[in-house]
Order: C-alpha cells, then sequence, then structure tokens
C-alpha cells in the first residue's frame, strides 16, 4: 500500500497531508466579493444572486434557476414544489448522503428505498420497476403503496459522486406511475448523461454548492427547472413569501428564509467561471488514477456507458471488506485522506423501518467503494 500514498502524493505534488477535496479559490472570487461588500448589498437581494441564477440557468440548459442557502433547503423545496406531503412517501436509493432522505422527511414524507445499479452507483431502473410492479397500483391515477396505502408521490434518483446514473429509464418509468421525478444532482455540476446535463431530466433538481463540491459557495445550492409556474413559487417560498410592494410586509403563506446571501453568490459566480478548467483537471486526473490501479489490480471506477462525468470524488472499488478497512486505516495514518462511502440509509436508525427493495448491489457497494484524494489540481 506504501506505493500507493506514494503515487498519490506524487500526484499532487507534495509530502504533506492531502485532502480528499479542497476548493479552488483562483478566479476573481476576491474581486467579486469585494465588490459585493464595497456595495453593501451582502445579504439577500444583489446583483450576484441574479447573476449567478442566470449562468447557471445557461450552464446546465434549464429555464429557471433559484439559488438557495444550501443543496438540503434546495431539495426540500423542491420536494415540496413536486406536491410531496405529510403522510406520502417518496421513493429513493439507499446508496445517498443524508440529506436525500432529511429533505424527504422535514415534510413528514418517508422514503422507501430501492437498489442501486453496480456501474452507476445511482438508482436501479430495474429495482425500481420491480418495486413498483409488486407493491403499486395506479388509482384516479396516483401511484397507491398495496402495503401502506400511501401515495408515492415523487421519486428521488442521485447521480453519485457526479456518475449519471439511467435517468432516462428512471424518467420512463416514472411517467407510467405518474410518479414526480425530482434528481438530487447535488454532486453532479458538469455531468451530462447522453449530452443532457444531470439535473435536466425530472421535473425539478436540486443542486449543491457546500465546501467539498465541485464550485462552493461557502455553503449554497440552486433548484432548476423549466416550469415557469414552479420557478416563480420556488423563489417566493425561498424569500419567506413576500409579495412584492414599495414598503409594506405582506405575506400570503407560511414559508422559508432560504435564500442565497449575495456574498456568497458573488464567490460562486467567480467559481462558475472556472468550472470547465476544474472539470479538464479532474478529468485528467482520473486518467492517471485509471492507469495506476490498473497495474495495482484494483478497480477505478470509470464514468458509465452513455455518459460524462464531472469525476467530482474518484473512487475506487476494493475487493472486500477486509481489504477496504486495510486501506482507509494506511492511507488515512500516511497522510493521504480517504473516505468510505456512506452507510446505507436503511441501516441508520432514523429509516430502519422504511419499506425497501432488495439492496444487494448497494450493500456490496457500501462494503467496497472507498474515496480518494479528488482536488483541482493547480
Ligand atoms: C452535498 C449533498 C446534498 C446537499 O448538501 P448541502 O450540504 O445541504 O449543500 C444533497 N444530496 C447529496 C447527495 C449531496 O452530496
Amino acid at each position: 500500500m506504501q506505493n500507493i500514498t506514494d503515487f498519490i502524493k506524487q500526484t499532487f505534488k507534495t509530502n504533506e497531508f492531502i485532502p480528499l477535496h479542497e476548493p479552488r479559490f483562483v478566479g476573481n472570487e476576491k474581486k467579486y466579493l469585494n465588490d459585493c461588500i464595497d456595495s453593501t448589498f451582502v445579504s439577500s437581494v444583489g446583483k450576484y444572486v441574479d447573476t449567478f441564477e442566470k449562468e447557471f440557468a445557461k450552464k446546465v440548459g434549464s429555464k429557471y434557476a433559484i439559488a438557495t442557502v444550501n443543496g438540503t433547503a434546495a431539495l426540500h423545496i423542491s420536494l415540496i414544489l413536486a406536491d410531496v406531503q405529510k403522510d406520502d412517501e417518496v421513493i429513493t436509493q439507499a446508496l445517498t448522503f443524508i440529506a436525500t432522505c432529511n429533505a424527504i422527511s422535514y415534510i413528514g414524507a418517508k422514503p422507501i428505498f430501492v437498489d442501486v445499479d453496480l456501474d452507476t452507483m445511482g438508482m436501479s431502473p430495474k429495482s425500481l420497476k420491480e418495486f413498483l410492479e409488486s407493491n403499486c397500483e395506479l388509482v384516479n391515477k396516483q401511484c397507491i403503496n398495496k402495503t401502506t396505502k400511501k401515495i408515492i408521490k415523487a421519486c428521488v434518483p442521485m447521480h453519485t459522486f457526479g456518475h449519471p446514473c439511467r435517468i432516462d429509464e428512471i424518467k420512463e418509468i416514472c411517467d407510467t406511475w405518474n410518479i414526480i421525478l425530482v434528481e438530487d444532482a447535488a454532486e453532479s455540476l458538469g455531468s451530462y448523461y447522453k449530452e443532457k446535463h444531470t439535473g435536466t431530466f425530472g421535473k425539478i433538481a436540486a443542486f449543491s454548492f457546500n465546501g467539498n463540491k465541485i464550485i462552493t459557495s461557502g455553503g449554497g445550492g440552486v433548484i432548476v427547472t423549466d416550469d415557469e409556474v414552479l420557478a416563480k413559487r420556488a423563489k417566493h417560498i425561498t424569500t419567506t413569501a413576500k409579495i412584492p410592494h414599495p414598503y409594506e410586509y405582506v405575506h400570503d403563506e407560511i414559508a422559508y428564509n432560504y435564500r442565497l446571501p449575495n456574498l456568497n453568490a458573488a464567490l460562486l459566480v467567480a467559481q462558475l467561471e472556472q468550472l470547465n478548467g476544474f472539470l479538464e483537471s479532474k478529468r485528467e486526473l482520473a486518467l492517471k488514477y485509471k492507469e495506476f490501479f490498473a497495474k495495482e489490480d484494483i478497480i477505478f471506477i470509470e464514468e458509465p456507458k452513455d455518459s460524462k462525468a464531472n469525476y467530482w470524488l474518484q473512487a475506487i472499488l476494493l475487493k472486500d471488506k477486509n481489504q477496504r478497512d486495510e486501506f482507509l486505516e494506511f492511507t488515512n495514518k500516511n497522510g493521504v485522506m480517504t473516505r468510505p462511502i456512506w452507510r446505507l440509509m436503511n441501516e441508520l436508525e432514523m429509516f430502519k423501518d422504511c419499506q425497501k427493495d432488495d439492496l444487494k448491489n448497494s450493500k456490496y457497494l457500501e462494503e467496497r467503494v472507498v474515496n480518494i484524494p479528488s482536488s483541482v489540481i493547480l
């Protein structure tokens, strides 16, 4: 394993500790931040929020983008816009980051877990279809879970580490069952499935700009949609549902203060300008890792068929749990930060009673996938 840590240190040209993912601020960040401070518009109104929303929508090819204070908030609002209500059910994958299930739970809805595909690490259309066919029926155009008698309102696949899942097949199944498709695209800015950007397949999608994501605003998120009504409503309920008025405070419903501050948006506009360079660097790093790990007889996880991944977090697949634990132990002890993929959601105390399909691929990956240093190399 010594040669692995040596290779990573060489690649990152340092003998110091190597973090999993460091942000890079090498563009107009300071310039825009200074400008933002000088303008005094640092908070909930300002030109950087508007600029960011326009530029982001253009980048991913959606009609509208609404900036939010973080990715979890973007997901929460996306689910509300998908009309998910208390006691409804939402299908998602067991192998995901906790935010997906937290957002579902904020509404008082319940997650149902289906399996992932081994190659994409994202939702398996086969598992989704089988679950629906054996457990659900369409009644008055609503997908009803025959076991719980609840409505399955939405489906939230996630593009794991920026590798697109089979989103077109998932969309087709959702359409058949009248389930609204909400993409958790938090990790997949710059990732395309069949040349269409992730997050533009469903009715609505959420991205994250947390400190460890491919671009960051410190904390931040965005909702994207092509639906004008949903876009307007997203803006409205992320900004306290205030009715525009020259001076009066009138709000027409209980809503949220989820807007991204202009200060964070200033940082984000500068980061978005550098996205293409970041993507190139990550792809180069993926190539280096691929060649190196082939010699080590370790599988480096490559972008799935029909897609272009952003390679946000680079990942390898170890032979079994023992080899994985050895790898984690050795690398972390030797100054190279590595992390296992998430515990399955259904194994967490809060979600252990949720309904689920057979999760054998999720379990296989949970025991073997490790993320390795992935920062953009300058
Ligand atoms: C990062 C992330 C989110 C959102 O996270 P925030 O930290 O709230 O911005 C949601 N889902 C997934 C899968 C993520 O990786």
